[in-house]
């Protein structure tokens, strides 16, 4: 773990150093304020022993500067290094912002005990950041294919129809549902349906750009929305997608299971706005022309 010390008194930071890496941490040092505060912005060490006078900027100018960043994502602990030690002053530094103190002339184990804290309430908040991020990660993903789930899909939509419509570029929509997927189901078993869908998720990606998203809209359907996509480039995307699904069965156990999809295209309207639902439902009707033409095929419904 990086220490940024920051003090004036070169003593002072060759001794800390010198304990730094004795501890097992990579020390980082600055002279003053503005030193440490442009060191803190290129290595962003989290963990920070700062002299309380500092020409430049003082310690607890340092530690307001730091506060005022916010962000629950970066915090930095911040242990004051003071030959200060009335009350008062201890009161002001930690309302400054910094976490902890000690006062010069200090003893080696007490700072060693002091970092230990910080490294261990950096450790904390990391983790704690980690498995929120995870549990967003859930909350917007389909847990079987890893697409986006029907909600995130349709506000990616959202957004993508907006962008589309301030830029004037055309964005495609499509639906797909894969045909007789309920008799996947009856004749090979559930597990074998969720071997379906999460081989038809792989090669649907596959045959999108990596701008393009795609969600689980339902069961065994899935909506693609492809930014900057022309109606004629969606209907060779369209093709790939047919061929790529049906072209190869899908092999699960010792079970061969022929796949196919039915798509529905639908395009913005390149030069007004697109409502969200008309796009949608288009996309439905297209898709079910597409079951009702025979499956394993696309076809185009206008808005
Ligand atoms: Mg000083």
């Amino acid at each position: 773990m990086k220490v940024l010390i920051a003090d004036d008194d070169r003593i002072t930071r060759m001794l800390v150093k010198s304990y730094l890496n004795k501890w097992g941490y990579q020390s980082l040092e600055a002279e003053d304020g503005e030193q440490a505060w442009q060191i803190l912005q290129d290595e962003s060490p989290h963990l920070v022993v700062v002299d309380w006078m500092m020409p430049k900027m003082d310690g607890p100018d340092l530690c307001r500067r730091l506060r005022a960043l916010g962000g629950a994502d970066c915090y930095y602990y911040i242990i004051l290094l003071t030959s200060r030690d009335s009350k008062e002053d201890i009161i002001n530094g930690l309302n400054a912002g910094a976490d902890d103190y000690i006062t010069k002339p200090f003893m080696p184990q007490e700072l060693e005990m002091r970092l230990r804290v910080g490294k261990r309430i950096l450790e904390l908040q990391q983790s704690l950041q980690e498995s929120l991020e995870a549990q967003r990660y859930q909350a917007q993903h389909d847990a079987l294919t890893g697409f986006l789930n029907h909600v995130e899909i349709l506000k990616t939509l959202e957004q993508e129809l907006s962008r589309a419509e301030r830029q004037q570029r055309n964005l495609t929509l499509m639906m797909g549902d894969l045909d007789h997927f309920k008799k996947v189901n009856d004749t090979f078993g559930h597990l074998a349906g969720d071997a379906v869908l999460v081989e038809v998720a792989r090669r649907i990606r596959n045959d999108l750009r990596i701008y393009d998203a795609v969600g689980r809209y339902g069961g065994e359907e899935f909506l693609m929305v492809l930014p900057g996509c022309t109606p004629e480039e969606a209907e060779l995307v369209a093709d790939r997608i047919l061929n790529s699904i049906s072209s190869q069965p899908v092999l699960f156990r010792d079970s061969v299971i022929p796949v196919t999809i039915s798509l529905g295209l639908a395009f913005n309207k390149v030069n007004g706005h697109t409502d969200l639902n008309e796009i949608v439902q288009a996309a439905d009707t297209a898709m079910y022309l597409a079951k009702q033409n025979g499956r394993n095929r696309y076809e185009i419904m206008g808005l």
